[in-house]
């Protein structure tokens, strides 16, 4: 195909709510190519090159030049443009592909004869729960991911093991729910909601969470998350986050979760820290999640086999304690940061753990 002409003859409108990778993919289908290969047809049209250094990168759908050159292939109105590349959040995954999905989302899609598509919320890093559903987003893999639309049938979504762990949760009563899985479950919607909110500029509620602005609660949340996701030691092992119990794994079987055991040499590129910007799966955010509420809440339920004491102090000298000194000295470096009333009415005092 030519991407010389004005605009694409056949080109899928946008939903409201739909993320870029999504519609992009959409757009990818109509012409049986894969999003990588279409990008590269338009990033060779725009550069006038016979081809791109290296392979094209979902990420480039962020450029100026390909947003342009976007917007008028798929002759995009001004509030679609506006929607496709709003001012970042700095809390958008670094994985630019339609990489999450809820389950229960892409079901409601085909009742109303579409095809199933990413929402732009998914694409935010704090979001690993469908506030709509409430039931954990589930990883799209590789072969999820290629461009055969076929892959969008009620059989296919139903077999997914990752769907069948998360629609555990589905019919559970959310709040007031004694079970453990439910706790787990408001919890995380709770923050996640709070991170939203946070992000739009609301303070978060003082009883629950302290006095935070709405940018110094999340300060200290990218901090506590970027902190339970990193590994600090120089042999492979689980993050903090990922170092559930075994009440935790099966409680939050579903929502929170492991990926595999890593050093901070896996990261490459000289990056010291994982954050919740780097990590894909919504499990493992789910599990930083989980452990950012334990310390940050006033009421946290913790699952029943992780020591702890009824106050967020409690909860934070029992994790901190238990992790590598280096740990222990990212984070007292992180605490100096935070405002000291804060520190002195919610938190212990790290470097007192040296
Ligand atoms: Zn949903």
């Amino acid at each position: 195909m030519s991407t010389n002409a004005y605009a694409w003859p056949v080109c899928p409108r946008p939903e409201t709510d739909e993320s870029l990778p999504s519609w992009f993919e959409r757009v990818s289908h109509e012409y049986t190519m894969s999003p990588v290969s279409l990008l590269g047809v338009i990033e060779r049209a725009e550069s006038g090159r016979a081809g791109t250094a290296g392979a094209p990168d979902a990420g480039r759908l962020l450029d100026r030049t390909i947003a342009d050159r976007l917007a008028v292939l798929g002759q995009l109105s001004g509030s679609e443009i506006n929607a496709f590349w709003p001012p970042s959040t700095g809390w958008e995954l670094h994985d630019h592909g339609f990489s999450v999905y809820c389950p229960y989302c892409c079901f409601n899609d085909f009742t109303h004869g579409r095809t199933p598509y990413g929402r732009r919320c998914w694409q935010q890093s704090w979001c690993t729960i469908c506030q709509v559903h409430s039931i954990a987003l589930v990883h799209r893999n590789q072969t999820h991911a290629s461009s055969n639309r076929s892959h969008w049938s009620h059989a296919k979504l139903k077999r997914d093991r990752a769907f069948l762990a998360s629609v555990r949760y589905r019919g559970l009563k959310v709040t007031h729910e004694p079970a453990v899985r439910s706790s787990m479950l408001s919890c995380l919607m709770h923050l996640e909601r709070t991170a939203a909110a946070a992000i739009s500029g609301s303070a978060p509620n003082q009883w629950i969470w302290g006095i935070l602005t709405a940018d110094e609660f999340l300060a200290v949340l990218t901090d506590v998350t970027t902190w339970s996701l990193t590994h600090f030691e120089s042999v492979r092992s689980w993050s903090a986050a990922e170092d559930l119990t075994p009440a935790e794994e099966q409680e939050g079987y579903g929502l929170v979760g492991r990926y595999r055991r890593m050093s901070t040499t896996d990261y490459g590129d000289h990056q010291m820290t994982r954050t919740l910007r780097d990590v894909v799966s919504p499990k493992v955010r789910g599990a930083a999640l989980w452990a950012a509420h334990a310390f940050m809440a006033t009421c946290h339920s913790a699952a029943s086999d992780r020591p702890s004491g009824p106050s967020a102090q409690d909860r934070q000298a029992a994790w901190i304690s238990r992790s590598p000194p280096a740990a222990r000295h990212w984070l007292a470096e992180r605490q100096e940061s935070w405002p000291s009333a804060h520190r002195r009415d919610r938190w212990i005092e790290v470097w007192k753990l040296l």
